[in-house]
């Protein structure tokens, strides 16, 4: 597996660094965030370094998915949650700020002091088509 001397995450995966590992398989490693959002918040990463989103491999992204899913599961069975949230930044525009690809894991919970970053409103539907065009 490729790793960056330099990343934090790396060097959890190596057992370089202290972490509270949670689950594990072949690909991917989870961890708790040691600044939880929420309890239980975990960081599932693939074991392969990559920068993020937009350059990890298929079958990494897929394995990093479903150790989310695992642990989506687990959070809502065993700490009660209510619902999760799942999370990836890419960039640091987006708020990035560990360049080794993961998926955040929130637990939610009923009345918890979380809230959406932005304020929906509707937009105008010629900028939404212009912007679809440019998509598709
Ligand atoms: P992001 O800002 O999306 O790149 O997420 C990086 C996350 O890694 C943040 O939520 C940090 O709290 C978390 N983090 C940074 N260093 C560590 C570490 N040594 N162990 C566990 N989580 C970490
Ligand atoms: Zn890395």
């Amino acid at each position: 597996m490729s790793a960056d001397r330099d990343c934090i995450f790396c060097k959890i995966i190596a057992g370089e660094l202290p972490s509270q590992i949670v689950d594990e398989d072949e690909l991917t490693v989870a961890f708790m965030d040691i600044n939880p959002a929420t309890r239980g918040h975990a960081l599932v990463v693939p074991r392969r370094h990559s920068r993020n989103l937009l350059e990890v491999g298929s079958e990494d992204l897929q394995a990093t998915v479903l150790g989310a899913q695992r642990l989506a599961r687990r959070a809502t069975e065993r700490l009660g949650a209510d619902g999760v949230n799942l999370l990836t930044s890419s960039g640091s525009a987006a708020w990035q700020t560990v360049f080794h690809f993961h998926l955040h894991v929130i637990p939610r919970y009923e009345g918890d002091p979380l809230r959406l970053p932005w304020t929906p409103s509707p937009g105008d539907p010629d900028e939404i088509a212009a912007a679809a065009e440019q998509l598709r």
